[in-house]
């Protein structure tokens, strides 16, 4: 790679020289946040004020490249025109009804994104925990109706490694001690096993199964892809024994890998979709459980609801996405420059990175320990004016939004390599008693 851009200066809006510390205003701000909010997260130290595409700018002015999209909610880059026109229109209009009453925008965006799935049904929701929550009693509402499971008896399958939410049910089966260390007593009914062994998970399977929950891809535990055969072993094992294939596509799905879901990529079809995060393109939450009508028809009246959940106004964002989705222009976009961004990082391996997983415009990146944690490269990266996320130590992840231009894409794997090289410069000239201690 050419060091072109390592001054961040080659393209006119690589502007502006990043501090190594925030600035008096960041700092400020910061201390502010950080004085009133519970820390139950640990944000790296910018303070973002606008965003356009895939460019954030902080509160003084500097422009930093979005390599994370919230998460991936942020798929179709930050103030995407259509749908924020699409919001637009619809703050004009009405923006909450409840669902005591029905309002003009759910009956088509439940319609579409149906439709968009291969589905009958749709259980609008909000947040992703509660998609995966919704899911799991209607798991156990299918089971108790449909399969015939002796009321009380029903359990789920969940896997090693899982990120599903933070609710308390869901840390119930969480095997990160972070997320569920000190928040029992735990929801019963579920059984773990290691992610991608169809084997483990053909065993642990009995008659009182009624779903098996996966991330296809799992997000937050280093972008995870599992072993070729084993969705499809899922799907098999799942039409064998009559068990509920719950797919949550929440992080993976909405073309960030691709595809409209991660599950096309190896050609399977869940019984249940969890979608969310870029469901509310970047602008309100919106997550919703997506089934057929034998599933999603349990529920009745009042056994489930969110006084939010499928308001005019996500429904409107909810449709505006779908219809960029349908077009198929953004997974054709991440497959590639998901190809262009797996052939920069791959060519990181061996020079301060070990790995490199992942699918589209998706990548967990595992750093030399020797040289740097995740956070510590996430950091550097930040002065060079990138915004990644670490994730357990030392795997950092790179997510940016599917409309980022090919050259910056290129030019943030070479802020990287260029993070990787200072890395290694200074490990070299550290005394070797150092080194060894
Ligand atoms: N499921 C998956 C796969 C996720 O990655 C996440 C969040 O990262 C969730 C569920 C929870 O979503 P939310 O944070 O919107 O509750």
């Amino acid at each position: 790679m050419t060091s072109a851009a390592s001054d961040g200066g080659t393209v006119a809006h690589r502007v502006l020289p990043r501090p190594e510390a925030p600035s008096a205003r960041q700092a400020a701000l910061i201390d502010r946040e950080e004085a009133h909010t519970a820390h139950n997260y640990h944000p790296l130290p910018v303070v973002v004020a606008e965003g356009d595409g895939a460019w954030v700018t902080d509160v003084d002015g500097r422009r930093y490249l979005d390599c994370l999209a919230a998460y991936s909610a942020v798929n179709f880059g930050h103030s995407h025109p259509v749908l924020l026109d699409a919001a637009r229109a619809q703050l004009d209009r009405i923006t909450l009804t409840s669902r005591a009453f029905h309002n003009d925008q759910l009956g088509p965006f439940v319609d579409e994104l149906a439709a968009l799935a291969g589905k009958d049904m749709v259980l609008p929701m909000n947040t992703g925990a509660e998609a995966v929550e919704s899911a799991i009693k209607v798991a156990r509402a299918w089971g108790y109706r449909v399969k015939g499971v002796p009321d009380g008896a029903a359990n789920i399958i969940v896997m090693a490694g899982n990120f599903h939410g933070r609710t308390t049910t869901i840390v119930s089966f969480s095997d990160d001690p972070d997320a569920r260390d000190g928040f029992g007593p735990y929801t019963p009914g579920f059984r773990t096993v290691p992610y991608g062994d169809a084997a483990a998970l053909a065993a642990a399977v009995d008659d009182d199964t009624v779903a098996v929950l996966v991330e296809p891809i799992q997000g937050e535990a280093g972008i995870v892809v599992p072993p070729a055969g084993f969705l499809p072993a899922v799907r098999a094992l799942c039409d064998e024994r009559r068990i509920l294939f719950v797919a949550d596509e929440i992080q993976s799905g909405l073309g960030r890998t691709g595809a409209t879901f991660s599950c096309d990529l190896v050609g399977v079809v869940p019984d249940v979709y969890l979608l969310g995060k870029a469901l509310g393109g970047g602008i309100v939450p919106v997550s919703a459980v997506v089934a057929d009508r034998e599933v999603l028809g349990v529920l009745r009246p009042g056994e489930h609801g969110s006084t939010f959940g499928g308001n005019p106004l996500a429904a409107a964002v909810g449709r505006a996405v779908v219809a960029l989705l349908a077009t198929g222009e953004p997974q054709e976009r991440a497959r590639l420059l998901g190809s262009r961004l797996h052939a920069g990082l791959s060519r990181l391996i061996g020079r301060g990175v070990l790995a490199v997983r992942g699918a589209g415009l998706w990548a967990g990146v595992d750093i030399d320990p020797a040289l740097a944690t995740g956070r510590e490269v996430c950091e550097l990266l930040l002065q060079r004016g990138v915004l990644a996320k670490d994730t357990h130590g030392s795997t950092i992840r790179l997510a940016p939004p599917l409309v980022i231009d090919p050259a910056d894409l290129d030019w943030a794997v070479e802020q990287l390599e260029f993070v990787l090289q200072d890395l290694a410069a200074k490990a070299a000239a550290m005394p070797s008693s150092n080194i060894l201690k």
